[in-house]
């Protein structure tokens, strides 16, 4: 039986070390980080996403807001946003909450952010410094997860790492990061022959799928470290039990909210693998941490500011 990796402990270890930094340079500068979120739409998941990101700040004294435009807002609306920030010498961080509306193209919002207040790493830019080994804002889930890898203790250089998925936001440039680490990085996603089987040739294996409880035993190599970052809405109680059985917390949130979160992995898993993230309470906690982080290092990069 492995044991389950919690993102808080470690979560709230990262944001202690922020919110000192930002106290030291309040005190200091008279000034403190500023992080603004932009949600364009209503998608219930990216508005409660910000609202946590926002609360985030609260706690850590960062000067977190959000702006929000309608769905069918003309594409030059955006960008005349975003323009603005770029401007505003208040605005350290720049987060536009994906996936955006029908009409929008993601990689060109993404695209019009200074890639010096691209908090979430994705700006082609920071991409490109990523692949080089240089340093860059990088993206805020791929470094959780290199984070709760690292917190295993089990090293991460020479090991064989699976990422499924290869999203720009969290598989890509996970893969660029264990490659930077010296790990022997296999990359799968829906074309991928034989999935299981790669899989379970992972000493490190990562499922960022978006595919509710697809990652079983059989996936697993015995010992392996396993993090989980699906996190799916899920509102069929029949798929809830399948996984977890007769899960009262999960159930009853089905009944009162209509849904409730689960991972990619199969909680069965734990039985197997050496150390496996639990979905919710593995990489969110640890995402929502590294922004914070990555807001300060955007903020310390701007004003050229350092801890003593
Ligand atoms: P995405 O853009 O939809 O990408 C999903 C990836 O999984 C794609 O590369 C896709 O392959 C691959 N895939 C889907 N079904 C597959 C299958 N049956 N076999 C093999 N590969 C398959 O998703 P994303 O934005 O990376 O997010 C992935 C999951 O992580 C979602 O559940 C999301 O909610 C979650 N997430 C969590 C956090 C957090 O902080 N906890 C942050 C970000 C994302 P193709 O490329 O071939 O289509």
């Amino acid at each position: 039986m492995g044991v389950w990796l919690e993102g808080k402990p470690l979560a709230e270890k990262i944001r202690a070390g922020v919110k000192e930094e930002v106290d030291f340079f309040r005190q200091k500068t008279n000034r403190v980080p500023g992080l603004t979120g932009v949600l364009v739409g209503e998608n219930p998941a990216s508005q409660s996403y910000l609202r946590m990101k926002e609360k985030a700040c609260q706690s850590l004294g960062i000067n977190g807001r959000i702006l929000s435009l309608p769905a069918d807002a003309p594409r030059a609306r955006l960008k005349g946003l975003i323009d603005g920030l770029n401007a505003d010498d208040g605005v350290d961080a720049i987060l536009v909450q994906l996936p955006l509306p029908k009409g929008f193209d993601a990689q060109e919002a993404i695209s019009w952010i200074d890639p010096a207040k691209d908090v979430d790493g994705i700006h082609p830019q920071n991409l490109g410094l990523l692949l080089q080994n240089q340093p860059c804002l990088q993206a805020c889930t791929p470094l959780g997860c290199l984070e709760l890898i690292k917190s295993t203790g089990q090293g991460i250089e020479g090991k064989n790492a699976v990422i499924i998925g290869r999203s720009l936001i969290v598989g890509k440039p996970l893969a660029a990061m264990l490659v930077n680490e010296n790990a022997t990085v296999t990359t799968c996603h829906s074309k991928t022959k034989d999935l299981a089987g790669t899989a379970a040739r992972a000493d490190i294996l990562v499922a960022a799928m978006g595919r509710p409880g697809f990652v079983g035993p059989e996936f697993v190599k015995p010992g392996a470290v396993v993090i989980d970052v699906g996190s799916n809405a899920v509102q069929d109680k029949a798929a809830v039990r399948a996984l977890f059985g007769e899960d009262v917390k999960r159930l009853k949130e089905i009944d009162d909210k209509g849904y409730t979160w689960v991972g990619d992995v199969q909680p069965g898993v734990i039985d197997r693998a050496g150390w496996l993230t639990p979905s919710p309470g593995g990489v969110g906690p640890l995402t929502i941490a590294m922004l914070m982080k990555n807001t300060l290092q955007a903020f310390k990069m701007r004003k050229n500011l350092s801890m003593p």
